[in-house]
């Protein structure tokens, strides 16, 4: 068979050993995803499989979508019925048929990381937690690790005897998964852990999933938490037909409760498991990969291997190093426009990573100004925008009138004049009674205290009534016009008339659009679908790959993408590794970091550059930070440090064939001294306390306050627009008017 002749020896023996428990653990670009594309389509063709018998497990479900068009490419038929999708795609799929047997109803709404902090924040209220102690974040992230590692509020109020304040954080566990149930609501983690217990509580459930899903893989094993890895044991239990494909040094979701115990552990759990490496690495060059691998050999925790490459060598990875943030952007977005005007390549063929989100804007500011497209991935997800996130509210309240969150989110909008009075007296009622929300105010007219404000309610009411009625016989879109329609919300808007709403209503159009696409191209379009649909969808995913734009996202986010051109930035101490990091005893977090760094740098395939800056602005201070120590353990020959430093320093002085520690000390104090000539103080400043001054970017404003600094003054300013920053006289270049 031809397709098959595209792959290597250890990749094709992994394509063909179908039966039983199978581990593949190789590095990264070595065509693990590729190998499991493969497979499917063997199954299927060589092996007569039969499609529906076939689950695929990938992270996103743009992975998802890309890995059914490549079976679909090789095999042409059938490739529509293999089930492929994420883990909470999956768990939703199965729950809505079954979960009612373990007591929830089959509608339930799915909470996002929004509704869970609205929730936890009237939890925290009533339970009378001190927020200032106990915070909100940090109370979901400790409920969350507790799923992942499939710990109920009951073991873990076992697991907390005597210790006061995780004893606390198990009332409010206890107290958060109440009313989700109360708002028939489950949060993202609970899709799997309910899966799980769904599993183990009903085993005819189970064998008739175990029946179904003969054959299961999933793709970035290392990155399964217990719950996840629970839930693929179980279906796997009966045929045994599992094959998990990782890499331990790509493990990147620790703090999310991923267990690198389950890749390494795995042979353990299933004997006879069959171990298949990969080594060779198909996506970089032999440059690239060498940094990728000399980076990653400095963790002690992993599984050997030595990935190699037949690709050429390539240009060596580029390190530039810079005085601000500005100065870093402006380089990469240069860079860029560089490339794209010489035809090197196209916009989608590049991609800017850094470590948080934060980190984004200045970039995005300086492609704009570039007239460069680029799709920022993460920030402000679409589906978390105030206008989309109200109107969806209404949907969900037409479709499950139990979500409390979503009914008191749009009892005022468009405002009504309910008070907050009137809203607490509804809840007091509704508690009273063991009913909804939305019940209570159906009943509004019976709640004593309520007076005349239960007249206001009416028509609310009245209107979700008959919303719910035409749910019937009218579409999504439809729907969700009608709700535009009766709310006013548009016409609103366009009442505003500001730049603002303006980007609310494009938003809201392509809420429309979206829900139009789901009424035409899926099979069986059902409100609830929908919702299902919006709910899952993580940003990458909305990323249209024929669209030319430069991609800007996370590290973390870039697992399992390639770009022919990529940019790390930000590679200082502080940042990447974080500081967070930095002060952790555990080094194991340490390792964690450089794992992430590794996935970076294997996502290049021609070229890499990473950049790192003297002083950087964090929450409007500055921030002065060392060069990465990632950084430092590149090996030396694979980098060109750019025109001065490599010439007058690093050549010249680090001697050749050293020993790396040597080297690497050798490189840490000549290569990185500040570049004491791009900062000079401003001898005189034109302007003096009291004065006022106009900013290029801030606009105008009044300087406050200026402190006399070793190289510079910092520039105390209050602008009309921005309000106080505080800055640098030698960047900030204010002119006195
Ligand atoms: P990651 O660890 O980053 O997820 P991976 O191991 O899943 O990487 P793939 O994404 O499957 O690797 O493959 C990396 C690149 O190498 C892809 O562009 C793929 O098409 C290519 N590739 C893989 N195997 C071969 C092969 N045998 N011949 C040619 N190209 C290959
Ligand atoms: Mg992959």
């Amino acid at each position: 068979m031809s397709i098959y002749e595209n792959l290597n020896p250890q990749q094709k023996e992994a394509v063909c050993q179908t039966e039983g428990p199978l581990l593949i653990l190789a590095g990264a670009g070595s065509g693990k995803t590729r190998v499991l594309t493969h497979r499917i389509a063997y199954l299927i063709e060589e092996k007569g499989v039969n499609p529906w018998n076939i689950m695929a497990i990938t992270f996103t479900n743009k992975a998802a979508q890309e890995m059914k068009e490549r079976v679909d490419q090789i095999v042409g038929f059938g490739s529509e019925s293999v089930w492929v999708t994420t883990f909470h795609s999956t768990c939703v799929r199965i729950l809505r048929r079954y979960i009612d047997r373990i007591g929830f109803d089959n509608r339930f709404t799915i909470y996002d990381a929004d509704d869970q902090k609205s929730l936890m924040k009237d939890i925290c209220k009533r339970l009378q937690i001190d927020t200032k102690l106990y915070k909100e974040r940090a109370l979901l992230a400790q409920i969350s690790h507790a799923k992942d590692q499939l710990v109920s509020p009951e073991e873990f109020e076992l697991n907390s005897q005597g210790d006061y304040s995780k004893m606390r954080v198990a009332e409010v566990y206890k107290e958060y998964q109440t009313q989700l149930r109360r708002n028939n609501a489950l949060d993202f983690d609970d899709l799997i852990m309910k899966t799980v217990e769904l599993f183990q509580s009903c085993p005819e459930v189970l064998e008739s999933y175990q029946e179904r899903f003969r054959y299961i893989m999933v793709d970035e094993y290392q990155d399964t938490n217990l719950a996840q890895f629970q839930f693929v044991s179980l279906l796997a239990s009966k045929y045994q037909n599992l094959c998990v494909v990782g890499d331990d040094d790509q493990s990147i979701y620790k703090f999310r409760g991923a267990n690198i115990e389950n890749i390494l552990g795995f042979e353990r759990v299933f004997s006879n498991t069959k171990v298949i490496r990969l080594e060779q690495n198909y996506r970089s060059t032999k440059n690239i990969l060498q940094a990728a691998n000399e980076v990653i050999q400095n963790n002690a925790q992993r599984k050997p291997k030595t990935l190699w490459t037949d690709n050429e060598e390539g240009n060596k990875v580029h390190f530039r190093h810079f005085l601000s943030g500005f100065e870093e952007a402006e380089y990469v977005v240069g860079d860029i426009a560089q490339k794209h005007r010489e035809g090197i390549c196209s916009y989608r063929d590049c991609a800017v990573l850094y470590r948080t989100n934060a980190q984004s804007r200045l970039f995005e500011e300086k492609f704009l100004m570039a007239n460069i497209p680029y799709r920022l991935v993460g920030g402000v997800n679409f589906y978390a925008r105030k206008e989309i996130k109200d109107l969806l509210s209404y949907l969900k309240t037409v479709d499950n009138a139990k979500d409390d969150l979503a009914v008191r989110r749009i009892i005022n909008i468009p405002k009504r004049g309910i008070g907050a009075t009137t809203l607490l007296r509804v809840q007091e009622y509704a508690t009273e009674q063991d009913i909804s929300f939305y019940d209570a105010l159906k009943e509004a007219e019976k709640i004593p205290k309520l007076g005349r404000a239960a007249v206001k309610i009416q028509p609310f009411v009245t209107m979700i009534q008959s919303l719910r009625s035409e749910q019937r016989s009218f579409s999504v879109s439809e729907l969700l016009d009608d709700v535009i329609e009766r709310t006013g919300y548009v016409q609103d808007l366009i009442a505003e008339d500001t730049d603002e709403s303006r980007a609310r209503i494009e938003n809201i159009d392509e809420l429309i659009t979206k829900a139009t696409t789901y009424d035409k191209e899926s099979e069986n379009p059902t409100l609830g679908g929908f919702l299902e649909e919006v709910a899952l969808v993580a940003d990458i995913d909305t990323v249209d790959p024929n669209q030319d734009h430069v991609l800007l996202m996370t590290l973390h986010s870039a697992k399992g993408l390639e770009f022919s051109q990529v940019y790390l930035a930000g590679m200082e101490d502080g940042i990447f590794p974080s500081y967070m990091t930095i002060g952790s005893e555990d080094p194991g977090d340490m390792e964690e970091e450089r794992r992430l760094c590794y996935v970076g740098i294997t996502r290049a395939m021609k070229d890499l550059t990473m950049t790192s800056v003297q002083q950087r602005m964090i929450r409007g201070q500055a921030q002065y930070n060392k060069v990465s120590r990632f950084i430092y353990e590149l090996p030396r020959e694979v980098v060109d440090m750019g025109h001065k430093i490599e010439k007058k320093e690093i050549k010249t002085e680090v001697p050749r064939n050293n020993t790396y520690a040597q080297m690497r000390e050798a490189f840490r104090a000549k290569a990185f001294q500040p570049r004491q000539f791009e900062v000079k103080k401003a001898d005189k400043l034109s302007y003096e306390v009291g004065d006022t001054v106009r900013h290029v970017k801030f606009g105008v404003g009044i300087v406050k306050n200026i402190v006399e600094g070793g190289k510079d003054y910092e520039v105390t300013v209050d602008f009309d627009q921005v309000g106080v920053k505080k800055m640098f006289a030698s960047f900030a270049k204010l002119k006195k008017i």
